[in-house]
């Protein structure tokens, strides 16, 4: 959402719409101004959050992107999906960098390898999981993305009311000048006048349908908490595997061992059911929007200053005058967010939450445990290890390219059944129990199906360890890869027939 949510400076609406008959022109060069993205993501996203960085912006003749998000949604999930979105692959080169290095030196006998305490000193598999961990925690937080983009809270000036002025009147020559629109997808974002006439000015100025669609990007805001919620979920498990090497324990020390997870679990099951409510609902707003029913700051709080009790003037006559001027009539406004808008929010926010490209990406931190294994295989046996034991590489990837996606896709249709919300709170958490339950399921079967004995696999008759365990490999991940494509496009497909009918 652009900056005028709050005290926007009176602006003829005659003025304006003078202006931007000519097209969609900036009113002074010198209020195009971009920021480099690192500049908004410093210091957890002071963009979003501190007054008084017009300074860290500057002139541009182009943008490379436009930043769109509404101001009602809170600041770190906006801040931790940015930083996912600008760091994420940075991250992952990182901590799989940081992780070979560590192997190599546990390997070659460089770092001490350390034996658990509780279990006569039997190896812990820690070392490359943790320096995998922490490079993606400190990369994420400290790496700057240098691509110039448009945030409204640093690249217009806040307190000067003349250029303020200029750049509001401007904004649709910033998006013509953008060369992408990032939308930060919230469940206010399309109850919003200014992030939805941001989105329709945007798509205004392009020519071409697909032109229109490839420069728009919408990155919902769950991304962040969910991304945050499975790395934590990988570093419980890993962590708890590490220190309790066998499931002969005492219950209360599975029990603990397991608590954070059913946590992260039941977080993340409340977090899906929203999710799918938030998507159906932004839809349905859009599929009968109106101008009238939008909201705006100013009108919210009665045109009234909560802070000064000064008067404030109304954004909607502006705003009005700005959709008339581009689209001939509010109509005609009104009709392209009801076509091109909402199947562009259906398109990009689909079916799926995540793409397989970030299940990829979040997955892959499973690979730090068979380093472990191999560095401490080689540092016992002072030389390299051999190629059988190498093949414990693969086991991972059973999980991160089919059994992983799998699973998300088995929590994506629980939590779409489920995702009505009770009135009553206990009713609420008691459906999030079964969501819970219902993954754990899930979960269960796919243990049971990796873990098959032997005798129960159709090549029991292996001759070799190595050879059964390779048959097995390719067994797992056929199978799994096959019925994770099938759920996979069988969601794609039933949401297709679900919007040609709602259509
Ligand atoms: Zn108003």
């Amino acid at each position: 959402m652009a900056a005028p949510e709050r005290d926007v400076p009176h602006i003829d609406p005659k003025e304006s719409l003078a202006a931007f008959m000519k097209g969609m022109a900036v009113a002074d060069p010198e209020v195009l101004r971009g920021t480099a993205a690192h500049q908004a993501l410093s210091r957890f996203g002071q963009g979003f959050r501190r007054r008084g960085l017009f300074g860290k912006s500057w002139p541009v003749t182009k943008i490379g992107q436009f930043w769109s998000h509404s101001w009602r949604e809170r600041r770190w999930k906006k801040t931790l999906t940015l930083m996912i979105v600008f760091n994420g692959p940075a991250a992952l080169v990182a901590a799989h960098l940081a992780a070979i290095l560590t192997m190599l030196l546990l390997g070659a006998g460089v770092l001490p390898p350390v034996g658990h305490p509780l279990f006569d000193g039997r190896p812990l598999h820690f070392y490359c999981q943790s320096t995998g961990f922490v490079a993606v925690v400190l990369t994420v937080l400290l790496w700057r993305p240098g691509r110039t983009i448009f945030l409204d809270r640093i690249c217009i000036h806040q307190e000067d009311p003349k250029m303020k002025g200029k750049a509001i009147t401007s904004m649709g020559g910033f998006l013509k000048h953008s060369e992408e629109l990032l939308i930060l997808f919230d469940e206010t974002y399309t109850q919003r006048l200014w992030c939805v006439i941001e989105l329709a000015a945007f798509l205004k100025s392009r020519e071409g349908a697909a032109a229109r669609a490839n420069s728009v990007q919408i990155r919902p805001t769950y991304l962040g908490p969910a991304a945050l919620a499975i790395f934590m979920m990988q570093v419980l498990f890993l962590f708890a595997n590490a220190m309790l090497p066998t499931l002969d324990v005492p219950p209360v020390a599975l029990i603990l061992a397991l608590a954070p997870q059913l946590t992260l679990l039941y977080l993340a099951v409340d977090l899906m059911r929203r999710v799918h409510r938030e998507k159906h609902a932004a839809q349905t707003r859009l599929k009968t929007f109106r101008l009238q029913d939008a909201q705006c700051y100013c009108c919210t709080v009665n045109h009234t200053n909560p802070k000064t009790g000064k008067r404030i003037n109304c954004d909607r006559d502006v705003l009005t005058g700005l959709v008339q001027s581009w689209f001939g009539s509010v109509e005609a406004f009104e009709s392209q967010v009801r076509g091109d808008v909402l199947q562009l929010f259906s398109r990009q926010l689909g079916v799926h939450m995540f793409s397989y490209r970030f299940l990829l990406v979040m997955n892959s931190g499973i690979l730090f445990w068979p380093m472990d294994c191999l560095a401490w295989s080689a540092a016992l046996h002072g030389e390299i290890p051999g190629f059988s034991q190498f093949w414990i590489m693969f086991l991972p990837l059973v999980w991160i390219l089919a059994a992983g996606p799998l699973v998300v896709v088995w929590a994506e249709f629980v939590t779409r059944l489920l995702q009505k919300q009770q009135q009553n709170l206990w009713c609420y958490r008691a459906v999030n129990v079964a969501g819970v339950l219902l993954l754990m399921l899930g979960f269960a079967v796919l243990f049971v199906f990796t873990d098959l004995p032997k005798k129960a696999t159709p090549f029991a008759s292996s001759r070799s360890w190595l050879e059964f365990q390779t048959y097995k490999f390719l067994f797992d991940l056929g199978i799994l890869s096959a019925v994770a494509i099938v759920a996979w496009n069988v969601q794609t497909c039933l949401a297709r027939i679900n919007r040609v009918r709602q259509a």
